[in-house]
């Protein structure tokens, strides 16, 4: 069997990347003016269904200008994840508002029944404000991340978030393409229900612009002052006026030019995903103690990272990573949660079970667009000797 190294999750460039770049470079267009930001914009908007998008310089400030924009302040507070990266939730702290960590479900996403239960037993609702009793906080928004590409249950959220006027942020980052097949949102794609969605094109994401993010939001003039935002708040260019503090937050022609490019094979990247993932999921829960974590029923999934559970043992996850390693074959644990970490901590959780018990036993196994069967099989094969 070859022994070539199999990365986790790593670019695949193999479309008109080069030429759009190219053609970039040629044109003198690099900076963050240029045809391919619109362009971008402009067909990522067409793919998810909505009717426009800002690019942003990565999806952490997608998520930051997201936040200010829901009119979180730093006497507010924000209800988020524990089990996710840490940039769903730093963007809380960047404006001064204190994160409130919430547990996950099985599908490793936010649990909505926690979630109404902390509403309605820690909270009281007076004014239209959700006014956390502990701290005497407002609640004001919710980071909503769909981990690992799979759709976090909108149908039960989004009713809490109305109930108590809450503003949805969606974190899609990982969850480009993946969307409802069933139900009351049949063909909605996630990142298109809260009051903003953000995406990420990070180099290990499912599409990449080496860094970069998009914006979408439900108030057309709510995205425009997303806009607004990212561009230093000019309100009167040809002066330089400028009437808010803004930033310098705006994608460059040469990354939208791969972006356009990656966006061409995205169905295309889902499908090997997706394929993959079968291969995966077929072989490891028939392993005795292991499985493979599933996407939500009733929706297409973009598969974008696969977790392997040790459904009893928590002292496998580190040892399995170690001898991936030896087999030359990169893997990861999930991340660690964020209440637990040095920054957050003293933060305020609520009754955190799921997270951390997964947080034990999930291990992340090879997911690149560019791994072949023969590769899926080699990990299956180094993970069927480890538990045998
Ligand atoms: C990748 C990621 C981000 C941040 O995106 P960047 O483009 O790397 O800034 C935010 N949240 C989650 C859940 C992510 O996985």
């Amino acid at each position: 069997m070859s022994d070539e190294f199999i990365a986790l999750s790593v670019p695949n460039l193999k479309g008109n990347e080069l030429k759009y770049v190219t053609d970039a470079v040629e044109t003198e267009w690099v900076s963050t003016a240029g045809p391919y930001v619109s362009d971008f914009e402009k067909k990522l908007a067409e793919y998810v269904h909505v009717p426009a998008a800002v690019s942003t310089q990565n999806g952490t400030s997608a998520l930051h200008i997201s936040l200010m924009l829901c009119g979180v302040t730093r006497e507010d507070a924000v209800i988020v994840p524990t089990l996710t990266f840490i940039a769903a939730v730093n963007p809380t702290k960047y404006i001064g508002a204190e994160p409130i960590f919430m547990d996950c479900d099985d599908s490793l996403c936010m649990d909505p029944v926690k979630l109404k239960k902390f509403c309605e037993e820690e909270c009281d609702f007076t004014d239209g404000k959700l006014i956390d009793r502990a701290t005497g906080r407002h609640i004001k928004a919710m980071v909503v991340v769909h981990v690992f590409g799979n759709m976090a249950d909108m149908e039960a959220i989004l009713p809490i978030a109305e109930k108590y006027n809450i503003r949805v942020v969606e974190d899609a980052t990982e969850a480009l393409g993946t969307y409802y097949t069933e139900g009351k949102f049949a063909g909605r794609f996630a990142g298109t229900f809260g009051d903003f969605g953000c995406y990420s094109f990070n180099g290990n994401k499912i599409i990449t612009t080496g860094g970069g993010g998009m914006i979408v939001a439900k108030n057309p003039e709510e995205l425009a002052h997303a806009k607004h935002l990212t561009t230093q708040a000019k309100a009167d260019q040809a002066n330089f006026i400028h009437d808010e503090i803004g930033f310098n937050y705006r994608m460059t022609n040469l990354q939208a030019a791969l972006g356009l490019a990656q966006l061409e094979q995205l169905e295309d990247f889902i499908k090997t995903k997706t394929a993959n993932y079968n291969q995966y999921k077929e072989a490891i829960d028939k392993i005795e103690g292991l499985h493979v974590q599933d996407f939500r029923p009733g929706t297409r999934s973009n598969y974008w990272f696969y977790s392997v559970v040790f459904e009893n043992d928590e002292t496998g996850r580190d040892a399995l990573i170690e001898e991936l390693k030896e087999n030359h074959i990169q893997s990861r644990p999930i991340w660690g949660l964020i209440s637990d970490q040095l920054p957050y901590e003293g933060a305020r959780t609520y009754d955190l079970v799921k997270a951390p018990w997964y947080w034990k036993r999930v291990v992340n196994v090879p997911c690149s667009t560019n791994l072949t069967s023969e590769g899926v099989d080699r990990v299956i094969s180094v993970i069927r000797n480890f538990m045998s």
